[in-house]
């Protein structure tokens, strides 16, 4: 057999298992998966050494904010992918958000692929933005393939939306007739509103009161509606970065009833806590905050389970001066770097830290994403037909994030100075080598848009 690329003596992880196997790339597909030692007449333009390594699918962020077009200061397609697939990431599915305009339509869905496509490095997938007065626009933007909608329950930046219930039940029924998904910034505006007015009328703006601003309480409540309306469209729903395991707990729960309701939470829930934001400041600094540190071991009990069946970056990027907190943690931007450590960390906290299958990695980065962001069957494993996304992880390597070791646009990240084991040494998007030995070796433009299976 010719092929293009063979990557052999590796130990193939997908959520099933782990097996040594050779695996086959021909036009950009996984054309075969071979027991070791039947590659004998397999012809192989470029051969890759995975010995002693895994072989994992390549795993899909489906929380990013890549800034791009709009908030180029922060973020922009070119550094974003880079980061990606510098951490093993090989499809990002960006956020309607922090985009100008954001993506509203099926004509702004357009100019924003013309705007990023030449920058790319790996695959990306859009978001499509309900901003309440674009509901007639949902179809649209999900015939042009977005594979879900973003919906903000509590305060947003000024670019954006915050939604009522009223809106987000006509939203579901919408949804509902064609199989849409929507997805939810899950807190309660009121609460957090008010606890945010009453702590700076008393002149309490210090980190304590920022965490007290947001407390668990608000992201039930928001969650508990979303489920009701659920239930009562018939819709699906995504709960986006889940902080608490009360939270996970009311998915687990709608789930067993049978109802289309998905989680998803983030490696900086499942390694930080509050005791960062208090002792080392904004950079800690997210929505929602993070918890104690009871909650982040209760936390991976969900992700264990399966009721939070994704584990997502929010890629959330500024610029270092918008961390500023001399006039107070609520003014300090919120929002946490971490596409490039998303796998390197999950995979360190998970594997050698908890003794978890790396089964468990390409579940929760690669299969469960697909699988709800209408990307299964090309993307989120590894088997014969499917999209040639591989990362080759060395899993005993260490690695310690530094400022230097950030393809950020803004090196800057809770992340810097952590440490672990399980390097992403070589990131292959369909096929092609797009990062190894530290660099990108691919041109930007090689990513392409990857719509929402059927679109
Ligand atoms: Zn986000």
């Amino acid at each position: 057999m010719n092929c293009d690329l063979l990557v052999k003596n590796g130990r193939v992880v997908t959520a099933e298992g782990v097996d040594a196997a050779d695996v086959v790339v021909k036009d950009g597909r996984v054309a075969a998966l071979l027991s070791p030692g039947a590659r004998e007449d397999v012809r192989a333009d470029r051969v890759l050494d995975a010995a002693g390594k895994l072989v994992l699918p390549g795993a899909i962020d489906v929380h990013a904010h890549l800034n791009d077009p709009g908030f180029t200061w922060r973020e922009d397609f070119a550094h974003g992918t880079a980061a990606a697939a510098a951490g093993g990431v090989t499809t990002v599915v960006d956020m309607p958000l922090q985009n100008e305009p954001a993506l509203t339509n099926a004509e702004i869905f357009a100019r924003k692929h013309e705007a990023v496509r030449e920058k790319a490095l790996v695959d990306y997938a859009f978001w499509g933005g309900l901003t309440g007065d674009n509901l007639d626009r949902m179809h649209e933007l999900h015939e042009a393939g977005v594979t879900s909608f973003k919906v903000f329950l509590g305060p947003v930046s000024p670019d954006y939306r915050t939604l009522d219930l009223g809106v987000v039940r006509e939203a579901l029924e919408i949804a509902a007739s064609f199989g849409g998904l929507l997805g939810f910034h899950a807190e309660d505006y009121s609460i957090i509103r008010h606890e945010e007015d009453r702590a700076i009328r008393a002149g309490r703006t210090g980190r304590p009161d920022f965490l007290r601003s947001r407390p668990v309480d608000a992201e039930r409540i928001a969650t508990a509606g979303v489920i009701e309306l659920a239930r009562a469209t018939g819709a699906r729903v995504h709960i986006c970065h889940v902080s608490h395991p009360e939270v996970a707990e009311l998915i687990r729960r709608a789930r067993a009833e049978g109802l289309s309701v998905t989680g998803e939470t983030c490696t900086h829930y499942l390694v930080f806590g509050e005791d960062d934001v208090l002792e080392r400041g904004m950079l800690f600094k997210c929505a929602p905050p993070l918890r104690d540190s009871a909650a982040r071991e209760g936390l991976w009990d969900y992700v264990v389970d399966g009721t939070l069946a994704c584990v997502a970056s929010d890629h959330s990027p500024c610029a270092p001066q918008e961390k500023d907190e001399s006039e107070g943690a609520f003014k300090a931007w919120g929002g946490i770097s971490g596409i490039q450590s998303l796998m390197a960390v999950f995979f360190d906290r998970a594997v050698h830290r908890r003794g978890l299958s790396p089964s468990l990695v390409a579940a929760r980065l690669s299969e469960g994403p697909a699988r709800i962001f209408g990307l299964w069957g090309r993307k989120g494993t590894i088997r014969v037909g499917s999209d040639a996304d591989l990362v080759i992880l060395d899993p005993n390597r260490g690695w310690r994030i530094t400022e230097e070791s950030l393809q950020y646009l803004n090196r800057i990240s809770a992340f810097v100075g952590l440490e672990g084991k399980g390097v992403p040494e070589t990131t292959i998007v369909r096929g092609r080598v797009v990062w190894s030995d530290g660099a990108v070796r691919a041109p930007f433009g090689c990513g392409q848009l990857v719509r929402r299976r059927g679109a």
